[in-house]
């Protein structure tokens, strides 16, 4: 166990680094500041086990939309070679299997405390540490702190009146219940059809009596074509590990296929069609990357569009109901572009209703199930939200952090979060967030995001420690020209364009409307990074001398 360095009279646990979350990013963070650089480096973890949004995400049909051999760490042949994968798309379960595989075979858990969610993490000037507090009263100290609280980690439950009286249950897909929810023989209501929704409907369907889905925004989907993995192919990824992560580091997206070279302008409607086909029957987020201006030109993203909606239309055999699904409001990919296992086909089920609440929005949750604005009812045993996640932010400022002179990361975010490199924030000095607001995270592959995050800060903090330096945090004229570079980005893509996206933090009443993640890509960004460090953190004040801060 990594020695606590002291304990003051309160009881505080003292160490050099806390690290706040023991999902992907938590685990690796550990590995690193313990193993790699000797510091006594605790997690504080609000769940009772490691796995973060796969603790979390037990909802029917949770899977993960990146391929599996490419969802999983790649700093360690030896984990590599030690795992396989079943599916082509690992399923919550497994990927819970994986953290914990990996927690235990780089021994991590020895150092992390479960069940202990941060209510408070403030910045002590005098005595250079941050100061921790749980919910239930705990306190621990730490010269460094690590955020690795997720980007999709705090659930959204749309305030609508009347749920306080719903007599059936009600669930949150993120929260959802660990022993599982019996809907067999129940009217399940589904309200959400992001990604989270579009992969629960189907499961819902084949259990319960009735499903019914409240679709608001139309979505575009593209099949998963999920199987299982033989031999040859587990095989072939081990082998080629190599190639895999080099694939994985020069794509702007993280994942182990390029971004096609060609617009596409520059074929003729057959053969654009015939491209388009193929990644369809092949499945996955690939499609998006049939050519290099789906996501830059809006003529270019309509014929993606076109073409998916074309199939909605083709697999939903009502075609009031086929309309409804595939009236999708905004350009393809503007929004994150779910996968699925047989989503519009639920459609075709005799159990399954879509409901239009665009049109006709719910007003209120009854006693027994779910009253729209016209009046209409529909009665329900079991609703369940698919409604998202105060993404990018939420988990952060819910944990109440407190910077220089006493300064609320909530008031420094009022307007919208503003980092440097997505990194750190000024105010903040040896806060670390990994895949904060303005890091590409949420665009890419999250793997691939998290190893290039935490390997930073491990060399930032190490780099600390080797010039003697005590603290470290941008200045706000690098933060200012990060977050102008930020949005720049994002304005060289259609995705602003999807108004009501949760990129924007549209999908949370009140929240500020900023574009949240780096699209620039994730392949610039790494290069960005490498140059910052090595112009001796460019942009960041290292100060201060570490031998005279009291311990
Ligand atoms: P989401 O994308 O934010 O979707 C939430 C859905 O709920 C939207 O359809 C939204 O409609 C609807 N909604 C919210 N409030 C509503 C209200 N008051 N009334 C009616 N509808 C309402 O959330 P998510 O599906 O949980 O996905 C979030 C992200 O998690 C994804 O984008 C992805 O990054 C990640 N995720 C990944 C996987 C995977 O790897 N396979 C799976 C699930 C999630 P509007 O669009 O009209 O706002």
């Amino acid at each position: 166990m990594s020695e606590v360095t002291s304990r003051d009279g309160a009881g505080t646990q003292v160490f050099d680094a806390l690290i706040v979350g023991a999902g992907f990013a938590g685990l690796y963070q550990l590995h690193c500041l313990r193993d790699r650089l000797g510091l006594s480096a605790h997690v504080l973890e609000a769940a009772d086990g490691v796995g973060g949004t796969w603790w979390w995400n037990r909802y029917p049909g949770a899977r993960c939309d990146s391929e599996s051999h490419a969802y999983a760490f790649y700093f360690s042949d030896e984990l590599l070679q030690s795992w396989d994968w079943s599916e082509r798309y690992p399923q919550q379960p497994e990927i819970l299997r994986y953290l914990n595989h990996v927690a235990d075979r780089l021994d991590l858990k020895r150092d992390m405390t479960f069940g202990a969610r941060v209510a408070a993490a403030e910045w002590d000037g005098a005595a250079t540490l941050w100061r921790l507090r749980t919910e239930d009263g705990r306190r621990y100290a730490a010269r460094y702190l690590v955020t690795a609280v997720g980007c999709l980690s705090s659930a959204n439950v749309p305030d609508i009146p009347g749920l306080g009286d719903f007599a059936g249950e009600w669930f949150h897909t993120g929260t959802w219940p660990h022993g599982g929810v019996d809907v067999a023989g129940k009217r399940v209501g589904m309200i959400g059809t992001g990604s989270t929704g579009i992969q629960a409907a189907p499961v819902l369907a084949e259990a319960a009596a009735h499903l019914t889905v409240f679709q608001r925004t139309a979505n575009y989907s593209i099949p998963a074509r999920n199987r299982p993995l033989d031999d040859t192919f587990k095989a072939w990824a081990k082998a080629h590990a190599a190639e895999i992560r080099q694939a994985m580091h020069s794509t702007p997206n993280g994942h182990p296929w390029p971004l096609g070279e060609r617009s596409a302008h520059d074929v003729d409607d057959a053969e654009r069609e015939a491209l388009y086909r193929a990644a369809w029957e092949k499945g996955g987020l690939a499609l998006r990357a049939t050519f290099r201006d789906i996501l830059t030109d809006r003529a270019a993203n309509a014929t993606a569009a076109a073409f998916i909606k074309a199939r909605i239309r083709e697999v939903v055999k009502d075609p009031a109901t086929a309309a409804l699904l595939a009236e999708v409001d905004h350009p393809f990919a503007t929004k994150r572009p779910p996968i699925d296992t047989g989503y519009f086909e639920t459609f075709n089920r005799d159990n399954v209703t879509l409901v239009d609440v665009r049109a006709d929005p719910v007003e209120r949750i009854t006693p027994t199930g779910v009253r729209l604005r016209s009046g209409t009812e529909h009665p329900l045993d079991i609703i369940v939200f698919a409604t998202g996640f105060d993404a990018m932010t939420g988990a952060l400022l819910r944990m109440n952090v407190t910077g220089r002179d006493g300064l609320p990361l909530a008031e420094a975010w009022a307007a919208g979060p503003r980092t440097h490199l997505g990194l750190q924030a000024a105010g903040f000095p040896n806060l670390f967030i990994v895949t904060g607001p303005g890091s590409p995270s949420v665009l890419t592959n999250m793997p691939v995001a998290i190893e290039q995050h935490v390997e930073w800060i491990t060399d930032a903090i190490a780099h600390l420690r080797a010039t003697g330096a005590a603290t470290m945090e941008p200045t706000e004229d690098a933060m200012d020209r990060w977050v102008a570079h930020v949005n720049d980005a994002a304005n060289a893509t259609l995705m602003p364009e999807a108004g009501h996206s949760w990129y924007l933090g549209a999908n949370v009443p009140g929240k500020p409307r900023v574009f949240m993640p780096y699209a620039g890509g994730m392949a610039r960004y790494r290069r960005i990074c490498a140059e910052v460090a090595a112009n001796g953190y460019e942009g960041f004040v290292l100060a201060g001398d570490r031998a005279r801060v009291p311990a």
